[in-house]
């Protein structure tokens, strides 16, 4: 069985931050040559630099087709060749039924879904047989918590797009899995319950969630890229189509 990733090379959108940063993190680790992608430049130096010399930063802003087109080309460019994707970047808002405004709309679905669309789309062309696209869902998909039917429908759409999309890719030798995290211990979350909450009660807030999950604690973003290997890898070589909740059980009881 191989886990590793050597070789290859990987593209991952939202990667400056959070789950995202923790795939790379990890994928470097594997001995993948790791792209990663995001809004800003200077976030993407900081975070590349963080991961190493094996990890470069692009801006490319996954709702826009034509930034990700010039994403893979630069791949292809330098590299000469695209194994894995990882459609990681990811945003959710708070928006209860009344409140829903129009914009939240537009903007959840823009990013959640036309944007890992346009993250895989315009892969397909470069990635050989064995190659992997990993599509970061969310337990929001089955079990999307009170005022975030915008960020659980996204989910949802995204776990529907990867089942249909295996059919189409038919015979490419391409895998194609979803990877839901329950709640992961980033800076996005922290700042989310900082606002919620008030920054004093962060670290309890983050300590009742965990007591809450089965396991007693919540995600480490590495722990998200550990599996984002898997699925990458060799080692999931007949995987295909499923969602994988890495939840520590969370959404399963
Ligand atoms: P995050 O905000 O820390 O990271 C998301 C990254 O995506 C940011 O760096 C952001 O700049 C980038 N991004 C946002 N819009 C973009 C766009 N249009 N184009 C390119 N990049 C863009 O959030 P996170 O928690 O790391 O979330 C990453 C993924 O994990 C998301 O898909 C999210 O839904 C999923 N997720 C997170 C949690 C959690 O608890 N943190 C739980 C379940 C699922």
């Amino acid at each position: 069985m191989s886990l590793s990733l050597e070789g290859k090379v990987a593209v991952i959108t939202g990667g400056a931050s959070g789950v995202g940063l923790g795939i790379a993190h990890e994928f470097a680790a594997a001995g993948a040559s790791v792209v990663i992608t995001d809004l800003e430049q200077q976030a993407l130096d900081a975070a590349a630099a963080a991961v190493g010399p094996t990890c470069t930063g692009i801006v490319a802003d996954v709702t826009r087709l034509a930034d990700m087109q010039a994403v893979y080309r630069q791949v292809e460019e330098r590299y000469g060749r695209l194994d894995a994707v990882v459609a990681n970047a990811g945003i959710g808002a708070h928006a209860p039924l009344d409140a829903i405004t129009e914009e939240q709309f537009d903007r959840t679905f823009d990013v959640n879904g036309k944007g890992v669309l346009f993250t895989v789309q315009p892969a397909l062309a470069l990635l050989p047989p064995g190659g992997t696209v990993v599509v970061i869902g969310s337990t929001a998909s089955i079990r999307p918590p009170r005022g975030m039917s915008l960020y659980g429908g996204s989910k949802a759409a995204v776990r529907a797009f990867v089942r249909a999309w295996i059919q189409d890719i038919k015979g490419s030798g391409v895998r194609m899995n979803i990877l839901s995290p329950g709640a992961v211990d980033t800076d996005s979350l922290r700042s989310a319950l900082a606002m919620a909450q008030g920054a004093d009660q962060v670290d309890a807030a983050v300590r009742t969630m965990g007591e809450g999950n089965p396991t007693g604690r919540i995600a480490d973003p590495r722990e998200m890229g550990r599996a984002a290997v898997f699925l990458s890898s060799d080692a999931s070589s007949f995987v295909t189509g499923v969602e994988l909740f890495a939840d520590g059980g969370m959404a399963q009881v």
